[in-house]
């Protein structure tokens, strides 16, 4: 047996403690981070290129397995084939929107959009000759088909809709957008678990994962589902050609939040409609819009397609109130504190009124709006808070 060299301190360096990584047994797997792919010999390398749509190793850049365990979760998790990460829940809006379209291609987006995406459609998505039309979240299917062009290839959804909580009635957008052969692309963060989006007709469901799954508001994370394998190669062509790419630690974390998604939106469900009737029961308040609330605004459809509800909903105020009475009361809040996204442990409240772009329908709110997600601390104590800081609000005539 011949002897193994005596290597140099910077070579023993570079090659000491590299071992393969089991669990020894642990219940988690590891996080498995990396760039470079070594490969035992060149016809090993050749091999595994072969298969570019494989869960196989060839660059870090197309993911490792910390990636493929979660994508397997969330793909099982929306009830979809196959499931592609992204850095964050923009880009999973963004790139699903990039594998769908191209220049001279026509988008249809509704009013109530996640801001950002409105933006990416009206700049980059405008510069690179893709046309939007926005649409009214609650449009019937007449009035669709008539915002229907021959180049219309995106019908693009998110029911609710940001800020303003309007649910959209998904089969029959997806019936008229499959009539014209356009695809279905829908934000379903809000919807996590509770909406299906498989079984009414969506092609491609948009996560952010940074929400709820994560749930601890310590990651960004992005995620696309998609009904078909043809519908993935697509979105993961698209994702890898674009250099987009989640980290392993971020998918370790998601991997864990995955594991108390459940008990977290039962309890986070409960308090939140508690609250929101609660709320619904107060003088200064005129809507809660809510669209698990019985007679809010979006209940029928919501009963119709949801099995549940988040804890995320907003708050329209009484028309005499003044914007500034709630910003008051807003800051007068202990237990809320003000920040934008949402679905992690804690509760937060955030001003919409003068956040909301309609460019295709009004809005139907005319009071001061704010937006409520409900965290996990006890609902009593949340209740007492809000009761404490909306007696800050300037008192005027009783709702009629
Ligand atoms: C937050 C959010 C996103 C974007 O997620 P990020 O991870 O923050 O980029 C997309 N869609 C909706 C509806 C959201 O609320």
């Amino acid at each position: 047996m011949s002897q193994a060299p005596k290597r140099s301190r910077s070579t023993r360096l570079v090659h000491m403690g590299r071992v393969p990584t089991p669990t020894y047994g642990f219940v988690n797997p590891p996080v498995h981070r990396g760039s470079t792919v070594v490969y035992p010999n060149v016809a090993e390398r050749d091999a595994r290129r072969a298969h570019p749509f494989d869960q196989v190793l060839t660059y870090g850049a197309q993911g490792g397995p910390t990636h493929y365990y979660l994508e397997d979760a969330i793909a099982e998790l929306e009830g979809g084939t196959r499931c592609q990460l992204l850095p964050t829940g923009l880009a999973a809006v963004t790139t699903a929107l990039l594998a769908y379209l191209k220049s001279g291609d026509h988008c249809l987006v509704p009013d109530s959009v996640y801001g950002p995406c409105r933006r990416f459609c009206d700049t980059l998505g405008a510069q690179l000759g893709i046309e939007t039309t926005y649409y009214a979240p609650e449009i019937d299917a007449p009035a669709l088909r008539a915002l229907m062009r021959a180049n219309t290839r995106v019908v693009y959804a998110e029911s609710p809709g940001s800020h303003t909580m309007e649910v959209q009635d998904v089969p029959m957008l997806a019936r008229v957008a499959h009539e014209a052969g356009a695809g279905l692309l829908l934000d379903n963060t809000w919807g996590i678990t509770f909406f299906q989006p498989f079984e009414h007709g969506v092609d491609c469901s948009i996560q952010a994962a940074t929400k709820y799954i994560g749930g601890h508001s310590d990651i960004l994370l992005g995620a696309i589902t998609t009904a078909t394998e043809d519908d993935w190669k697509r979105v993961r062509s698209a994702a890898t050609t674009l250099g987009q790419y989640a980290s392993p630690d971020d998918c370790w974390l998601a991997l864990r939040g995955l594991r108390t998604l459940g008990v977290r939106l039962e309890a986070q469900m409960r308090s939140g409609l508690q609250i929101a009737s609660w709320l619904r029961d107060r003088p200064e308040v005129a809507d809660v819009l809510h669209p698990g609330l019985p007679g809010a605004p979006g209940h029928e459809i919501w009963k119709r397609d949801f099995t549940g509800a988040c804890s995320l909903f907003t708050v329209e105020l009484r028309q005499d109130i003044p914007v500034q009475s709630m910003r008051d009361m807003i800051d007068a809040l202990d237990l809320f504190q003000v920040g934008a996204s949402w679905g992690g442990f804690e509760s937060l409240v955030l001003p919409t009124t003068n956040g909301i772009t309609r460019t295709a329908s009004g809005g139907k709110a005319r009071g001061p709006l704010f937006r409520l997600h409900i965290g996990l601390e006890s609902v009593d104590e949340l209740i007492a808070d809000l009761d404490r800081a909306l007696s800050h609000l300037a008192a005027g005539p009783a709702r009629a």
